[in-house]
């Protein structure tokens, strides 16, 4: 089974529309989705009507979750709280209706899929930085073989012990059936790490072999978009740098 994985789309239908057809010519067997569809860019629609169709599941984000009133706007900083409620008013009804069905987290055989730190998933705590992943140490005997997480939108890969954790390099790698790793996929709709490209992974669950990818897409467009829904300024902007 290869699985293809996508998180934080946040909207930017352009991005998601390139990632999906690469995925669509890698013949993988599903994609599932770490949450966050929403949140920033100026496709909400279009964007959540493509995961419904494309990805076998998702997961909940706290983008989502505020959207569909499942968590405080207070949380947010004033133009993301813009953004969320500019998309909250966008939603149709059946894309409101998914967001406010999805689960914080989802375990699978020896896979767990969630937003942010599995421990408690409602929190949306972040997963990477090594200090944060050395505190799921505690949980060791609770972690599954592999967590696929989001929410950074940053590309890491931790290695967790009973006595603490550490970090590998985030290239493709092949996992060691007798480790629990947490791997965080990075973002399709908003990376922040200085490389605008929009990214996904893929795990086959067989070789147990996870694979990064970047995605060149039309970010004029995605940008384009922003500026033309009136939403601030800076989600435009900073699609360019990827940061
Ligand atoms: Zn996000």
């Amino acid at each position: 089974m290869r699985t293809a994985i996508i998180s934080d789309i946040h909207a930017n239908y352009e991005a998601l529309s390139a990632v999906l057809e690469i995925v669509e010519r890698l013949k993988t067997d599903r994609c599932v989705c770490l949450g966050d569809l929403v949140g920033y860019g100026a496709s909400p629609n279009e964007s959540v009507q493509a995961v419904r169709e494309r990805a076998e599941f998702s997961i909940l984000g706290n983008h989502d979750a505020a959207i569909v009133g499942r968590m405080s706007l207070d949380f947010y900083y004033d133009t993301a709280r813009e953004a969320l409620e500019w998309t909250a008013q966008s939603l149709t009804p059946e894309n409101d209706a998914y967001l406010r069905s999805l689960p914080y987290v989802r375990e699978e055989r020896d896979i767990c899929w969630v937003h942010g730190e599995p421990e408690r998933p409602e929190a949306f705590n972040y997963v990477y930085t090594l200090p944060q992943a050395r505190r799921l140490a505690g949980a060791y005997e609770r972690l599954k073989p592999v967590t696929f997480v989001g929410h950074s939108h940053l590309r890491r890969v931790f290695v967790v012990e009973p006595n603490g954790a550490l970090e590998l390099p985030t290239d493709n790698l092949t996992l060691n059936a007798e480790r629990k790793y947490v791997v965080a996929v990075g973002s399709v709709g908003q990376p922040r790490d200085n490389d605008p490209r929009a990214a996904f992974a893929i795990f086959d669950e067989q070789t147990r072999r996870v694979e990064f990818y970047r995605v060149d897409y039309d970010v004029d467009r995605a940008a384009e978009k922003i500026l033309k829904a009136g939403l601030p300024q800076f989600f435009a902007h900073r699609l360019y740098s990827g940061a």
